[in-house]
């Protein structure tokens, strides 16, 4: 394993481990205190597998959490900086927060919206986006909040499933500069469904609209509402969202989220993780169409009453300085990404972000994919001066939040690039073979949740029997996320990739993250996926495809040069049968490579639901590609 980073950390908090351990249920019962309720729980957890219950009986309401509790202290506060990505900026403080999620649950009222009842919301990312989100929660209207990226035809499948009556969308977006015009897709998506009753239109930017009897402009229907509305009190286990997963897999899946178990889930994990206090500034790239902007964008800070940076477009617009100039502007103290942006950044070179001021970081996260310990380095070392930990949070849609992550706000300890290290407390995580027996130390198999948590999914929204065999079957009674992992000696995590993507050569199990890490720690790579295809012989051989970096010309020496490595630093099993130079890899819109394309149209198998698809260029680069193999394996066998 790769050396350990001591950056000034001490020491694992080993009593509040084995407490949470030796009863993670009354562990749990402690930190969900931390948050208002309106009413305790009469019980803590009710865990009829694979179903779990948190907090049966108490009454909380998410909104109230996020807003209510801060006014007397608060209200003048920043909640949100915002930065459009035209350049205007606007400043919303708890107050005024407040004060826009009231009128607009009345709203929603206005429009028939009651306890239960869903709401798809299509916004970009403006202020209004939670605003909506909290408006919902706060009368117990279920949101359904749709990534602004998707065509008509994902939104429409996604409204038919989640019945949704209103609809909440912009006229437009911006989006690299060009303006992306939501309401048309939205008139496009449900032309054809009837039970929508009403689209709520933000006027976002100057493009006209066609109207239609259903629609109905933001600004009027607030200017005609009253400003005060009580929170709900509602079940703990009341639903506070559906949001369907990135489709990395396969078809994207609708998880159902509830209320006090997940809301307990952000307020440790964030504080915890991010070792949040009063003056720091937060800022997530992620967007709220995806799981890490609901609950690190909007409910996690908000609960603990944070400020934080939202930004509203591409992170390399106008150019690739964007993201280091708001870091500087806002003096950023704890700055939350994902690897493709990381790497991305990296394949333009250190120069960009030298040239700003990023002095105020303190805590750096990564999230959505193996962060590449060539990549964690060079985070490290160029954007936090060797001085800010690296946060490298393993966690999916399903889990809510955190499970797997260093944790400076709680214990400190050595981090290694490349590994999430410990699971959080009241967590317990193994790597298992086929059987479900434990491998040893440095062994390769699949990581599982063996007791419920509580941000855990309620389930999949109307499909229970899909929620047991996705995740309950595999393992009895252990939860399976589809991940193959390792632990080390220290009881570290390496996460490997997906379970799906393991690679199988002459008998040989290898994770595509260590094999695409390889090939991304040659200085002149900057982004890679592997994938199979099926051989005679040997089960599998591995093709890899290799995006260069800015000014990198793609030789036969470079290709040696990476075959040589693969041999030195992983063995010769691993070597891949060929190398192609592609100048991007198929990604899903959160950005994470969809090595199940790769590998489907290795295999001439269809390529299935690719809805989550960012841009189909990329597909026939590689369609390109796969056809050479074929010729070229042709050629061979004559
Ligand atoms: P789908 O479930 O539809 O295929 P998806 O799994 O990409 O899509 P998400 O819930 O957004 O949808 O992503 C969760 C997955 O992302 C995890 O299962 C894991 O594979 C990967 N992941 C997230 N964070 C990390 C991390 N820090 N290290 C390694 N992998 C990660
Ligand atoms: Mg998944």
């Amino acid at each position: 394993m790769d050396e350990a980073y001591d950056v000034g950390l001490g020491n694992i908090d080993f009593v509040l481990r084995k407490k949470a351990d030796s009863d993670f249920v009354s562990f749990w019962d402690d930190e969900a205190k931390n948050l208002s309720w309106f009413s305790y729980w009469e019980k803590t957890l009710d865990w009829q597998p694979p179903f779990a219950k948190w907090f049966v009986g108490g009454t909380i309401n998410a909104s109230f959490n996020a807003l209510d509790v801060h006014q007397k202290t608060k209200s003048s506060k920043p909640a949100i900086l915002w930065e459009g990505e035209n350049g205007e900026s606007r400043i919303i403080t708890y107050g005024e927060m407040f004060l826009q999620v009231k009128k607009f649950s009345n709203v929603l009222k206005s429009l028939g919206v009651k306890k239960g009842d869903r709401v798809t919301i299509y916004l970009p990312m403006v202020p209004e986006l939670p605003i909506a989100m909290l408006a919902c929660a706060r009368i117990g209207a279920i949101h359904a909040v749709i990534f602004s990226g998707f065509s008509a035809a994902s939104i429409k499948d996604r409204i038919s499933d989640s019945h949704s009556k209103v609809v909440v969308t912009a006229n437009g977006g911006y989006r690299r500069g060009k303006i992306v015009k939501l309401k048309e897709v939205i008139d496009e998506a449900i032309k054809d469904v009837d039970f929508v009753e009403h689209v709520v239109v933000l006027k976002r930017t100057e493009n006209e609209i066609s109207t239609s009897s259903k629609d109905r402009l933001w600004d009027d229907l607030m200017n005609n509402v009253p400003d005060s509305c009580d929170a709900e009190k509602l079940d703990s286990t009341h639903p506070l969202y559906i949001l369907y997963t990135s489709g990395t897999t396969g078809k994207p899946k609708g998880v159902l989220h509830g209320t006090g178990g997940y809301l307990t889930h952000l307020y440790s994990t964030f504080k915890w993780a991010f070792d949040i206090k009063d003056s720091d500034v937060f800022f997530c790239t992620a967007d709220i169409g995806w799981v890490t902007g609901h609950s690190y964008v909007v409910y996690a800070p908000l609960l603990h009453g944070a400020t934080q940076v939202m930004y509203e477009g591409a992170p390399d617009f106008p150019d690739a300085s964007r993201i280091w100039e708001i870091l500087q502007k806002y003096h950023v103290t704890i700055f939350y990404t994902t690897p493709t942006a990381l790497r991305m950044f990296m394949k333009f070179g250190n120069n960009i972000p030298n040239s700003f001021d990023l002095s105020s970081l303190r805590l750096l996260g990564t999230v959505g994919e193996p962060i590449n310990p060539e990549v964690w380095k060079w985070y490290f070392k160029t954007i936090g001066n060797e001085k800010c930990p690296i946060i490298d949070t393993w966690w999916q849609t399903e889990t809510g939040g955190m499970l797997i992550s260093p944790l400076p706000g709680l214990e400190t300890m050595p981090l290694k690039p490349g590994s999430g290290t410990l699971p959080i407390p009241g967590v317990r995580i193994s790597v298992v073979d086929e059987n479900g027996d434990e491998v040893p130390p440095n062994t390769k198999g699949y990581l599982v949740i063996k007791n419920p948590w509580p941000g855990m999914l309620l389930t999949l929204w109307g499909d229970d029997e899909k929620y047991k065999t996705v995740y309950w079957s595999k393992y009895k009674n252990c939860y399976y996320p589809g991940d193959y992992a390792l632990k080390d000696d220290d009881g570290y995590l390496w996460l490997l990739g997906r379970a799906d993507d393991v690679l199988k050569v002459a008998g040989h199990r290898i994770g595509t993250a260590e094999l695409e890490s390889c090939i991304v720690s040659h200085s002149d790579v900057a982004e890679s996926a592997v994938c199979g295809i099926t051989d005679e012989i040997k089960g599998e051989v591995i093709i890899a495809f290799v995006v260069l970096k800015e000014g990198i010309s793609d030789t036969e020496i470079l290709k040696k040069e990476i075959f040589d490595k693969i041999r030195n630093d992983i063995g010769a099993i691993a070597t891949p049968k060929q190398i192609y130079f592609v100048s991007k890899l198929p990604k899903t819109r959160s950005g994470k490579i969809m090595r199940r394309l790769l590998k489907r149209i290795a295999n001439n198998e269809k390529i299935g639901d690719v809805s989550t698809l960012e841009d189909g260029t990329a597909v026939t680069e590689i369609q390109n590609a796969f056809d050479d193999i074929q010729k070229s394996i042709k050629r061979n066998s004559c």
